[in-house]
C-alpha cells in the first residue's frame, strides 16, 4: 500500500527531527533528567513538527531504556504506543472533536493510573478549537492533576487560548522551517527513496512550502513518479501555478516599466499553460503582502510569507512608492475579475501588464487630488455664475473636431412663443412633430431627448430642460452628432435652420461679472477642453 511521504518520513526520535534544535535539546534534556512537566503547550504553524515531537515526546518519556533522551524503539512501551494500541496514549483532534462530552469522557480516564508505562499521555491537536466548557474541564484537571499525567497541547493558535490554560503549560514555539532546512530534508527523502532531484526543483518546493515541511514532502509525493530525475518542470507542473519567484520576476518588470520584459514573461506563462485568472490571483496576493510589507516596514512580521520571503517582499516594495502599489493592485484585481468576460483572457493580462508599466512613478495622488480639489472650488464659482463644465460622461461621444464657440444665447427662462419664421408652424408644433420622427427613426436619440421638458425656442434655438437627476440624459445629447440629427428633425418638421441644446432645468441667468470670469473661464478651457465646457448667460 503506498504511503505519503509525510507519514514514511515522518520523524520517530529527536534525532531524526529537522531543526527546532533549542525545543529538541530542552524536551530531550527533561527525559534524561527526569523532570517532566505536566502539560506542555506546542504551538507553531503548520508542518513546523509539533505533532512528531509530540509523539516522540512521549514515547521517550514511556521508554524503559531511553538512549540520549530518545525512545529505543524497541522496548515493548516503544512497540505498543508507536502501534497506537496503547491505553496509556490518547490523540485527539479538538478539530473535530471539540464537544464538551468528549473531552469530559477523556478527562474522567484521567483518574485510572497507566496500564504499561510510566506516564499516562493526553495529546489534544488544534486545542484552540476546544468549547469554553471543554477549557474549563480541561482546566479543572491542569489545576491538580495526577503523577503520571502528562497533557502535551499543540496548536497553530495560541492567542486563541484562555490566559489560565496558557499560565498552566509550558510552551514551546515552533518556527518555520528555513528553505535551506526543507531543500536539505527533501534531497535526504528522495535519495533514500531512490531519487534524483535538481537543486532548482527542491528550492522551488522549499519556497513554495512556506516554512511546512509537511506541505513540502507533499509537493515532493507529487512531483515523484514522473521519472527518477525530479526537474524544475515537474515540480511547476505539481504546483499548478505560477510560483512565487515568478510573480517577483513578473512585479520586477512592472516595477522597472518594461513593458517588453512583462510580455516576455506572459509568453513565458502562457506556453507552460498556466491559467491566466489564477496567475492574476497570485499576483494580486503577492502585490497584498507587497503593500503590507511597505506599510510595515521590514522589521514586521508579515503573515504568509517566511523570514527570507518577508526580506524579498520588503525589497520589492521599496522599488515601488505606496499609490504605484495600490494602483497596480487595484488594476489587477479588476484584471482577474475582468478574464470571467473577456475572450481572450492573455489580451486582458498583456493589456493590464502594459498598463502597469506605463503609470508614471513620480505621480504623487496627493497633489493630483489637490489640483482636483481647487478645480472643483473654481467650478462651484463658476456655477453660481452660470458657467458649467459639462460632465465627463459626454466624451465618449465627443466630436472628432472641436464644436465651434456659438454665439451667445438668451436664458431658457426668457424663451417665450413667437412664432418661428417659416410657414408659420408653432415651435410647440415643431418640437413635437420633430420628437415624433425622431421615435420613428432614431430611437437612440429620441430616448434620451423625451426624458427632457421642451424648452421653449428663442434666437433660433429649441431648448430640452433635464430636472435634476435626468443629467445623464442631457449628457447623451451633448455629443455633436445627437445634436445634429435632432437639428435635421426639427429642420424637416418645418423649424427652418434651428439650433438645439440640452440644458439643466435649475440653471439660472448669470449675473454680469465680467473681468473675473473670463480669466476663470479660459482657465476651464484650457483644462477641459472647448468642447466640454458650455456657456450660459
Ligand atoms: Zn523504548
Amino acid at each position: 500500500m503506498y504511503q505519503a511521504l509525510y507519514r514514511v518520513w515522518r520523524p520517530r526520535t529527536f534525532s531524526e527531527m529537522v531543526g527546532q534544535e533549542a525545543i529538541v535539546r530542552t524536551l530531550r534534556n527533561q527525559v534524561t533528567t527526569g523532570r517532566i512537566a505536566h502539560a506542555y503547550l506546542f504551538c507553531g504553524s503548520r508542518g513546523t513538527g509539533k505533532t512528531s515531537a509530540a509523539r516522540i515526546l512521549t514515547r521517550a518519556i514511556n521508554c524503559e531504556h531511553p538512549v540520549d533522551g530518545d525512545p529505543c524503539g524497541e522496548c515493548q512501551s516503544c512497540k505498543t504506543i508507536e502501534s497506537g494500541a496503547s491505553f496509556d496514549v490518547y490523540e485527539m483532534d479538538a478539530a473535530s472533536n471539540s464537544r464538551v462530552e468528549e473531552i469530559r469522557d477523556l478527562l474522567e480516564k484521567v483518574d485510572y493510573p497507566p496500564q504499561f508505562g510510566k506516564y499516562k499521555v493526553y495529546i489534544i491537536d488544534e486545542v484552540h478549537m476546544l468549547s469554553n466548557a471543554a477549557f474549563n474541564a480541561l482546566l479543572k484537571t491542569l489545576e491538580e492533576p495526577p503523577e503520571y499525567m502528562v497533557f502535551i497541547l499543540a496548536t497553530t493558535e495560541p492567542q486563541k487560548l484562555p490566559a489560565t490554560i496558557l499560565s498552566r503549560c509550558q510552551r514551546y514555539d515552533f518556527g518555520r522551517y528555513s528553505e535551506d532546512q526543507i531543500a536539505g530534508h527533501l534531497k535526504t527523502v528522495a535519495e533514500k527513496s531512490g531519487m534524483t532531484a535538481e537543486p532548482e526543483a527542491l528550492s522551488l518546493i522549499a519556497r513554495a512550502a512556506e516554512g511546512g515541511m509537511r506541505d513540502a514532502l507533499s509537493i515532493l509525493d507529487m512531483c515523484m513518479g514522473a521519472g527518477d530525475v525530479i526537474t524544475e518542470a515537474h515540480v511547476r507542473d505539481a504546483l499548478g501555478t505560477a510560483d512565487r519567484a515568478f510573480l517577483f520576476s513578473f512585479a520586477d518588470a512592472l516595477a522597472r516599466q518594461e513593458g517588453g520584459e512583462a510580455l516576455r514573461l506572459i509568453d513565458e506563462l502562457m506556453r507552460g499553460g498556466r491559467d491566466v485568472q489564477v496567475f492574476l490571483k497570485d499576483l494580486s496576493a503577492h502585490f497584498r503582502l507587497l503593500m503590507a510589507a511597505k506599510l510595515c516596514g521590514p522589521g514586521e512580521a508579515l503573515p504568509g510569507a517566511t523570514g527570507e520571503n518577508r526580506k524579498r517582499y520588503a525589497a520589492q516594495a521599496e522599488t515601488f512608492s505606496a499609490e504605484r502599489l495600490l494602483r497596480t493592485l487595484e488594476s489587477c484585481m479588476k484584471a482577474e475579475a475582468d478574464t470571467r468576460w473577456a475572450s481572450s483572457a492573455r489580451s486582458v493580462l498583456e493589456i493590464f501588464a502594459l498598463r502597469a508599466c506605463d503609470q508614471p512613478e513620480d505621480q504623487d495622488v496627493s497633489a493630483l487630488l489637490e489640483r482636483i480639489g481647487e478645480l472643483e472650488r473654481r467650478l462651484s464659482a463658476l456655477e453660481k455664475n452660470g458657467v458649467r463644465a459639462a460632465p465627463a460622461a459626454s466624451e465618449a461621444a465627443k466630436p472628432a473636431a472641436p464644436a465651434p464657440a456659438r454665439p451667445a444665447r438668451p436664458s431658457p427662462k426668457a424663451a417665450e412663443e413667437p412664432p418661428a419664421p417659416e410657414g408659420g408652424k408653432m415651435p410647440k408644433d415643431v418640437w413635437n412633430d420633430a420628437l415624433k420622427l425622431l421615435k420613428k427613426t432614431d430611437p437612440a436619440v429620441y430616448a434620451p431627448l423625451s426624458r427632457g421638458k421642451y424648452g421653449g425656442f428663442k434666437d433660433g434655438v429649441y431648448r430640452a430642460l433635464f430636472a435634476p437627476g435626468e443629467e445623464i440624459f442631457m449628457n447623451m445629447l451633448a455629443s455633436a452628432e445627437r445634436r445634429e440629427k435632432i437639428e435635421k428633425a426639427l429642420h424637416q418638421c418645418g423649424g427652418g435652420d434651428a439650433r438645439f441644446e440640452a440644458l439643466p432645468q435649475e440653471a439660472a441667468p448669470a449675473p454680469d461679472d465680467g473681468l473675473r470670469e473670463e480669466k476663470t473661464l479660459s482657465g476651464l478651457i484650457d483644462t477641459f477642453g472647448r468642447d466640454r465646457v458650455q456657456i450660459d448667460e
